[in-house]
C-alpha cells in the first residue's frame, strides 16, 4: 500500500512512519509513503496557505490552489483521494478494511476550518470522519485512518492475530490476562488456566457478547445469530455468570 499524505504539519505524522511496526513494514516494503508539506505549494512569498470565509464567520479555511497543486503531483495514479473531515462518514473497522484493500490513497489533512468546498468537490472520493467530536487538526485524525489501515495489509502483522479483536464478527474482545496469575489479590479466571480449549473458547465468546451488550447493543443488530449464541444470550439475560 502506498499512502501520500498532505499536511500542513507533516512533522506531526513523520515519527508514527519511522517507529515500531510501522517502521517495519516500510522497511519490508509492504507500506510507502511521501509526506507532502502543502505550505510547500504555496506561491506566494509569504507561503500563505489561508484565508478569510466568504459569508463570514469565525476562523480561516485552507486556501485551495497549494492543496490542488500538491494533490495534482499525487493524485494521478491513485485510486481514492480521502479528506478527513468531522462532517464526513463515519470511519469504523469495516470501513477500514474496504480501505486497506486500495493500493494507493492519498490523504488530506485539513487545520483551521478545513477545505474549501471546491477542493472536495473536485478531488475527493471519501470524505471521512473518525468520530463525532471536532479535533483541531487532520493530522492526528489521518494518524488513526492511516493506524487502522496499515495493520490490515497482509504481511504487517500475523493474520492469527486480527482474529477475534473487537468488531470481528459484530463483536467485542473478550477480556484477556497475562502473568503474574494472581496480581494485587485478583485471580485470573480459574477456566483460563484449565487448558480446556472448548469451555474456554465458550467463555470467551461468552465474554464478547456480554462486554457487546453492555457498550454496543448496536454491533448485535447486524450479527447474524444461530442457536448456540442465542442461548448465550439468554444467559447472560437471566444474570448467569459468564
Ligand atoms: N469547521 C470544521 C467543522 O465544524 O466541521 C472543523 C474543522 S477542524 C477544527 C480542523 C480539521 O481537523 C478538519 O479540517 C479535519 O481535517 C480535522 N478534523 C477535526 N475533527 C475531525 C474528525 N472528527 N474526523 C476527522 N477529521 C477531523
Amino acid at each position: 500500500m502506498h499512502l501520500d499524505i498532505l499536511a500542513l504539519f507533516p512533522e506531526i505524522l513523520a515519527g508514527f512512519f519511522t517507529s515500531s511496526i510501522m517502521a517495519r513494514a516500510v522497511s519490508k516494503g509492504l507500506v510507502s509513503y511521501k509526506l507532502l508539506n502543502v505550505r510547500d505549494f504555496a506561491r506566494d512569498k509569504h507561503k500563505k496557505c489561508d484565508d478569510e470565509i466568504f459569508g463570514g464567520g469565525a476562523g480561516m479555511l485552507m486556501l485551495p490552489e497549494p492543496v490542488s497543486l500538491a494533490l495534482d503531483q499525487v493524485k494521478a495514479e491513485a485510486a481514492r483521494v480521502v479528506y478527513l473531515s468531522p462532517g464526513g462518514r463515519l470511519f469504523n473497522q469495516a470501513y477500514a478494511m474496504e480501505l486497506a484493500q486500495e493500493k494507493r490513497l492519498v490523504i488530506i489533512c485539513g487545520r483551521y476550518e478545513g477545505l474549501d468546498q471546491r477542493i472536495i468537490d473536485k478531488y475527493v472520493t471519501d470524505e471521512i470522519s473518525i468520530g463525532d467530536y471536532v479535533l483541531s487538526s487532520g493530522e492526528t485524525a489521518a494518524l488513526v485512518l492511516v493506524d487502522a489501515l496499515y495493520r490490515l495489509v497482509p504481511g504487517v502483522i500475523r493474520g492469527e492475530s486480527l482474529q477475534e479483536e473487537s468488531f470481528e464478527d459484530n463483536l467485542l474482545e473478550y477480556p484477556q490476562y497475562t502473568r503474574p496469575a494472581v496480581y494485587d489479590n485478583m485471580m485470573v479466571p480459574e477456566i483460563l488456566l484449565s487448558g480446556h480449549h472448548a469451555n474456554i473458547a465458550k467463555w470467551r465468546m461468552k465474554k464478547r457478547l456480554e462486554k457487546t451488550l453492555l457498550y454496543r447493543p448496536d454491533l448485535l443488530q447486524g450479527k447474524g445469530m444461530d442457536r448456540e449464541l442465542r442461548v448465550l444470550i439468554n444467559e447472560l439475560m437471566e444474570g448467569e455468570e459468564a
